[in-house]
């Protein structure tokens, strides 16, 4: 950290603390040079994970959403809310130190059927079955986009071959 006044490199930090938000860290710093005391504040390198989802869709990273999940896949059973809280965080923490910047709604759900399977049988049940059938809806979403790709290929080859007989005819008639 360069000194602002006679551009030292090194100072000693005479106190660090967190800005309200703790989104950054301000520290007060004596140049180990000239002396004098400057502020600076150092950002946490925060790197969102986005969650993609069987079409390609991306959302950011959402642990409220796995926890909705989870409470209506437990419902009437004897799962409690910490027991919840802890399986949302285990994924959240696992997720975050993969170290990607890209997570597949089909890998957090896995995660989550993992733990949730040592928990409560039902609620697993109940989870698995929810998340296949996101599955499969994401699955008839991209077999139609499949589907509308093809159709317009054969639109477009449709539109080529008139264009072919014509060429074809007119080469006829300059003979
Ligand atoms: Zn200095």
């Amino acid at each position: 950290m360069k000194c602002p006044y006679c551009a030292h490199e090194e100072s000693k930090v005479l106190d660090s603390r967190p800005v309200e938000d703790g989104s950054s860290i301000r520290r007060r710093r004596e140049c180990l040079q000239c002396g004098r005391r400057f502020t600076t504040y150092e950002r946490m390198d925060h790197v969102p994970v986005m969650a993609v989802k069987r079409d390609g869709r991306r959302e950011p990273f959402d642990r409220t959403k796995i926890l909705k999940g989870l409470v209506l896949a437990c419902g009437k059973r004897p799962v409690s809310m910490d027991d919840l809280e802890r399986i949302v965080s285990d994924v959240e923490r696992d997720v975050m130190n993969r170290g990607e910047h890209e997570v597949s709604t089909l890998q957090i759900g896995a995660m989550v059927m993992e733990r949730l399977r040592q928990l409560d049988d039902v609620a697993y049940v109940r989870f698995a079955s929810e998340h296949r059938r996101f599955r499969d809806v994401d699955m008839l979403v991209e077999e139609a986009a499949t589907f509308k790709e093809r159709k317009r290929r054969e639109d477009e080859m449709r539109d080529q071959v008139p264009l072919l007989t014509v060429e074809a005819g007119s080469t006829k008639t300059t003979k």
